[in-house]
């Protein structure tokens, strides 16, 4: 898949996204001359030339630059190249090499260690503990949401195109209810450069941390101030690049999958393979649904049950217990479904606790940098494809995976620690201020 040129970018943009067109043009008379990327969603291509410039650092130039450097002799510019690949990638190179999940997974390791990345991990363990922050917060608001208004409803944090929107053009009417757990690429960003650095004995700044995902709004998440950590001058990513560009790089040097060494997936702990529930964007919703059930009300949730309202992309899921509605959320994706949420929240006529907002119709597994063909339209057989290729990988609940409590006392001193609240929590800004998550937090 050829790499999309931003001027290539800005017309699909006009194509298929002309309500943010709309949105970022308010923001320019704001201020003109400075074009707010984070005023769009899932399209870039209204950068200004800061902007731009960042971005384009998040490149597979800037990979070639540094596996150049490590075959320099001077040692002291080496950098150990690690890897983490989204889970909602692994099924687009299941599809295009025309294998298992597992072994896509296995050739695609393969292929990385012949650049020269030393280790590739997936990010389900980074997502566990995202889900599992993102629950215990929407309990703890819930509890608080007689004397805070700004608690509910609660919108999940793990999609950057949402977040980017909600900051830069709703502002503190929305900001305030986005859930503070950081995204899955995020808290990945951390075990990486602070625990996996420890374990290695390596200082931060000499591992470079490429992050393989479904869109490129992942690369704007990368670069995000708050993702910088400047006691150890380094990025928690250091570099995002899409399915799609790491499989133009095996087109470009002419790899076929029948060449490639299948090499198992590095681990950060002892886990095999598996994924979260839900339709392939970690199902954020349905662990919280399933916990908030439990520990609110006390009731075991077997099966959820979606009602569909304007169209797929618009789902509700209720608990009820004597007919009365105990909790009410919500699945609304693509940018055309958030602005009836935004409108009807003007109006004070959401009735959600929850809802989960993804800026890509059809969720992650339908991101642009993967699931976009040349014509730049959404492939919808290789997503159908990619759909099947994701459900045959075993679902395993974040709370019972032992390893993560592991890593919850060895990195992390326990849950609800003042490490914990630092590495897996963040703020959003308003006004481009940063409001950071409050000191009081206790989940
Ligand atoms: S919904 Fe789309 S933009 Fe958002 S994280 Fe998923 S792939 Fe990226």
């Amino acid at each position: 898949m050829a790499e999309v040129s931003l001027a290539k970018r800005k017309e699909k943009c006009e194509n298929y996204h002309n309500i943010s067109i709309a949105l970022v043009s308010l923001v320019q008379v704001r201020e003109p001359g400075q074009l707010l990327f984070s005023a769009c969603l899932s399209c870039d291509g209204c950068l200004s030339e800061e902007e731009t410039l960042m971005i384009s650092q998040q490149s597979l130039e800037d990979l070639h630059r540094v596996l150049a450097l490590n075959k320099k002799c001077d040692a002291s510019k080496h950098k150990v190249l690690v890897a983490s690949v989204c889970p909602q990638s692994l099924p687009f190179f299941a599809v295009k090499f025309g294998l298992d999940i597992g072994e896509a997974a296995r050739k695609l390791c393969g292929f990385l260690k012949s650049l020269g990345v030393a280790h590739v991990f997936d990010t389900t363990v980074a997502a566990g503990f995202s889900i599992l922050e993102s629950q215990r917060e929407f309990v703890s608001r819930y509890r608080r949401r007689s004397h805070d208004s700004n608690t509910l409803p609660m919108f999940t944090s793990s999609c950057p195109g949402w977040i980017r929107y909600a900051e830069r053009v709703l502002g503190s009417l929305v900001t305030p209810h986005i859930c503070t757990a950081r995204s899955p690429q995020q808290v990945m960003g951390c075990l990486i450069k602070d625990y996996f650095c420890k374990q290695q004995k390596l200082n931060a700044e000499k591992l470079y941390h490429l992050v393989i995902a479904p869109c490129f709004d992942k690369k704007l998440e990368a670069v995000r101030e708050e993702f910088y950590n400047s006691l150890l001058e380094s990025r928690d990513v250091d570099c995002v690049l899409t399915s799609g560009q790491i499989y133009g790089l095996m087109e470009q040097r002419q790899v076929t999958v029948e060449e490639l060494d299948s090499s198992p997936l590095d681990h950060i702990c002892e886990v095999d393979l598996h994924r979260h529930e839900g339709r392939g964007s970690e199902g954020f919703l349905e662990h919280i649904f399933r916990h908030a059930a439990k520990e609110l009300f006390g009731l075991d949730v077997h099966q959820i049950t979606y009602k569909t309202l304007r169209n797929r992309d618009f789902q509700e899921v209720t608990l009820e217990r004597d007919g009365e509605a105990l909790l009410q959320f919500a699945a609304i994706y693509g940018f055309r479904n958030i602005q009836t949420l935004v409108h009807r929240m003007k109006k004070g006529r959401v009735p959600y606790q929850l809802v989960e907002v993804l800026s890509c119709p059809g969720g992650c597994l339908s991101g642009r940098g993967q699931a976009e063909s040349e014509e730049g339209r959404i492939d919808k057989g290789l997503v159908q494809q990619m759909e099947e290729a994701y459900t045959s990988l075993p679902v395993q609940l974040p709370e019972l995976n032992p390893a993560i409590h592991t890593l919850y006392q060895d990195w992390l001193q326990g849950h609800d620690s003042p490490h914990s609240n630092a590495l897996l929590h963040t703020g959003y800004r308003t006004n481009n201020l940063l409001h950071p998550q409050p000191p009081h937090m206790q989940w």
